[in-house]
């Protein structure tokens, strides 16, 4: 780092660039931002950043990020507590609610199991899972993490758990994205997307 950039400055540059996805450019760009706020503005900045830190953590129940006991879904009595939605991590909470067409309960594991990275079953909220199905109520458990290698590992791993608790297991039917081509599918998007197909 050149020794004519003020030090406080060069903090703030490698702060950001820890930040996933913010290279050095990026993260020298949003430094200077921060120079030319206002101080209301850069405290307002900083309030929200510890704020967040402080008060967000797992919903007791689904392990969804909530700043209450319970996240909004599972204060919800409207909802039908009969079948879980395991997804990998918040966003896809968020992405499944968009669709308008789910009205049930979720289950965030918060990753995927992945030796490579380290992460084992233990490291992903399974046993909060495993402790829904247990107290009963349960009646299928839709596993909905990513077709990915890991994801379909975690998905299968997680439903070995599940079964012998005598709750159903489905897993989300995955094919050929609405505006694709049969032509450019690899095989195991057009072999899940047979194995998925539904009566019309
Ligand atoms: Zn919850």
């Amino acid at each position: 780092m050149p020794s004519y950039q003020a030090a406080p400055l060069s903090r703030l540059i490698e702060q950001f660039e820890r930040l996933p996805g913010i290279g050095y450019k990026s993260a020298q760009r949003l430094a200077y931002y921060v120079l030319g706020l206002s101080d209301d503005e850069v405290k307002q900045l900083a309030e929200s950043i510890t704020d967040a830190h402080d008060k967000i953590h797992y919903c007791k129940v689904c392990c969804n990020l909530t700043d209450q006991e319970l996240c909004p879904i599972c204060r919800d009595d409207a909802r039908d507590k009969s079948t879980i939605c395991v997804v990998e991590n918040p966003r896809d909470v968020i992405a499944m609610e968009r669709t308008h067409e789910y009205h049930a309960e979720y289950h965030v594991l918060h990753g995927v199991i992945s030796p490579l990275n380290g992460v084992g079953p233990d490291d992903l909220c399974i046993k909060e899972l495993l402790k829904r199905i247990n107290s009963g109520g349960v009646n299928e458990v839709i596993m909905a993490t990513n077709p990915t290698v890991e994801g379909e590992a975690t998905a299968m791993y997680v439903s070995r758990l599940l079964k012998p608790l005598g709750v159903k297991v489905t897993r989300l039917a995955y094919g050929i994205p609405v505006g694709g081509d049969l032509e450019y599918a690899d095989e195991v998007t057009l072999s899940r997307a047979l194995e998925g197909r539904g009566e019309i």
